[in-house]
């Protein structure tokens, strides 16, 4: 018996170790019950996700509007997961008007089996904290005078109720281990793509090169270049350059904007 507690004792040490986590849900592998409560509620979660992402606005989603459609027990899970402590501070939720839409931003893509066929195709309405918008586009002014061309924004602000619902959906993808799934996806209120203060953005060239399956072709654009000369004139920060110390790899697209404060106001 007490063999047995101390093992008990050690399980719950190691599973708590690299999340510490104060709720009951287990991080390394979700009971089956848990399991079957996140696939009923995203059954009935998704129909109302696609939508709000046919309109372009599923990145702003609240956690009001989230935990309306939520039953107590679901409500209690999802705030299980809110609560896994995080050495990082958490973004708290923002006004939807502190913020600008950013629409019909065109790409012109080439079929890679037939480069004849070029077409155009609109980047999902994005949304940027204001001043983080109007930064970016002096940025991409003074890049265009220099090379002629510019940067479209790919992903900008995702609040944390989505990432959140984000979070959830893709547990299935990595057997309903939450640690697993960390490592690939940001917990809520975690992302710099949730946090205003020190926003991220993921830039995407005219042509549709992202880097998301290839770093180094992103890295070797005469735009990336020209951002890592110039960025920090405009504020902006490569968050993780090379050979970084966090758990994400190189990803020479996502720019941070984090101002010097003694910057002065231009
Ligand atoms: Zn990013």
């Amino acid at each position: 018996m007490k063999r047995k507690s101390i093992l008990l004792a050690l399980i719950i040490f190691a599973s708590t170790s690299v999340i510490n986590t104060v709720s009951a849900i287990d991080t390394d592998q979700l009971s089956d019950s848990d399991i079957s409560l996140v696939q009923n509620m995203l059954i009935k979660l998704k129909p109302y996700i696609d939508e709000r992402k046919n309109e372009g606005d599923a990145n702003m989603l609240t956690f009001k509007e989230l935990y309306s459609r939520l039953d107590a027990h679901e409500q209690t899970f999802m705030d299980a997961i809110r609560n896994l402590k995080q050495k990082k501070k958490k973004n708290s939720e923002v006004a939807k008007a502190d913020f600008v839409a950013i629409e019909n931003q065109a790409l012109q893509v080439t079929d890679p089996s037939n480069p004849n066929n070029r077409f155009t195709s609109i980047i999902e309405r994005q949304y940027l904290p204001k001043n983080n918008q109007e930064a970016d586009e002096t940025m991409m002014t003074a890049m265009e005078k220099d090379l002629g061309k510019r940067l479209l924004i790919e992903s900008g602000y995702r609040s944390p109720a989505y990432q959140l619902y984000l979070f959830v959906f893709y547990l299935s993808n990595h057997s309903y281990s939450i640690k697993e799934t960390n490592r690939w996806v940001a917990l809520p209120g975690t992302s710099e793509h949730g946090a205003p203060e020190r926003q991220a953005l993921d830039f995407i060239t005219l042509e549709g090169i992202s880097g998301e399956h290839n770093p180094e072709e992103f890295d070797q654009l005469p735009e990336f270049k020209w951002l890592a000369e110039h960025a920090d004139q405009f504020g902006f920060v490569l968050s993780y350059p090379k050979n970084n110390n966090s758990n994400s790899g190189y990803e020479p697209w996502h720019w941070r904007y984090q101002p010097p404060q003694t910057q002065p106001v231009k």
